[in-house]
């Protein structure tokens, strides 16, 4: 497998979870990978390690990404080191969950702040290397709960919601330069993010899915390296579902 080789990608939030995975898929796909990741060094240390035990090109990046100055600092890091910048996944995220009428104004703006303006933030930098090569891609991740809603995920559902927004419109201002923007929906996923659910929530959760269990990390993966690969080269500006058929 080296359909990526010679590209480089910045995976962010890839310390734990899915943005792990997809740099480890992208990363044995061929690609020299930057790790971001906020506040677990050790995590993403030991991502970065792994690909290189097994022959690849790893670094690891710090940086808050609701946050405009830690984001510019990293981009001006990675492109110190990596001069390119083919990939962006727009990977990190977090959730605060509460029912409508008792969430308070934090819970939603940090969503919104990690979520959202993360994902514009980074993506502004990326795409002003990216339209100077004529050439990149853009794979944002979404969620299930910004197509459909989650009842106690206003503010998370209105921020996938919203990356969904932001996908279309770089897909629209980046398609004549050569990039592709699009956007993963991944559906229930086993990671810290879903570990704290209830039996009971997640038996609710796992009735309506069609194939009758959670995703793993490595499939939303594969849908990031299909993506990110030649061979989607003609898609832009889509949302594609990797939910089990939950959203069917
Ligand atoms: P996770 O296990 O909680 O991991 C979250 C990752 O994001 C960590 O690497 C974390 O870094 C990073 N992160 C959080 N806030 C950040 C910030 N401000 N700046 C930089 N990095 C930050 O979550 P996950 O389940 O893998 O989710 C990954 C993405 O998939 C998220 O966008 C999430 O909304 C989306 N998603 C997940 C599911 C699911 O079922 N799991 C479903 C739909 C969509 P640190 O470790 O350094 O804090």
């Amino acid at each position: 497998m080296s359909k990526l080789s010679g590209k480089t990608a910045l995976v962010t939030g890839a310390s734990r979870g899915i943005g792990r995975a997809i740099a480890l898929r992208l990363a044995a796909e061929g690609a020299a990978v930057a790790i971001n990741y906020n506040g677990s060094a050790e995590k993403a240390e030991a991502v970065a390690e792994e690909i290189r035990a097994s022959g690849g090109t790893a670094s690891v990046f710090q940086a808050d990404v609701a946050d405009a100055a830690s984001v510019a600092a990293m981009f001006e890091r990675f492109f110190e080191e990596f001069q390119r910048l083919d990939i962006l996944v727009n990977n990190a995220g977090i959730t605060r969950d509460a029912l409508l009428i008792g969430m308070k104004e934090t819970q939603f703006d940090e969503v919104i702040a990690a979520n959202l303006k993360g994902c514009f933030l980074c993506t502004q930098l990326a795409a002003k290397r990216m339209i100077r090569q004529r050439s990149g891609r853009i794979i944002n991740i979404s969620s299930y709960s910004g197509l459909h809603g989650n009842a106690g995920q206003m503010n998370y559902a209105a921020s996938k919601a919203g990356v969904v927004g932001m996908t279309k419109t770089a897909a629209r201002e980046l398609g004549g330069r050569g990039i592709t923007v699009n956007a993963i929906a991944p559906g229930m996923v086993e990671t810290d993010m879903t570990a704290a659910l209830s039996g009971k929530a997640r038996e609710a959760i796992l009735a309506q899915v069609p194939l009758q269990r959670m995703g793993c990390a490595e499939e939303i993966a594969a849908a990031a390296a299909f993506l990110a690969g030649d061979e989607a080269a003609y898609i832009t500006g889509q949302v594609l579902s990797v939910d089990g058929g939950l959203s069917i």
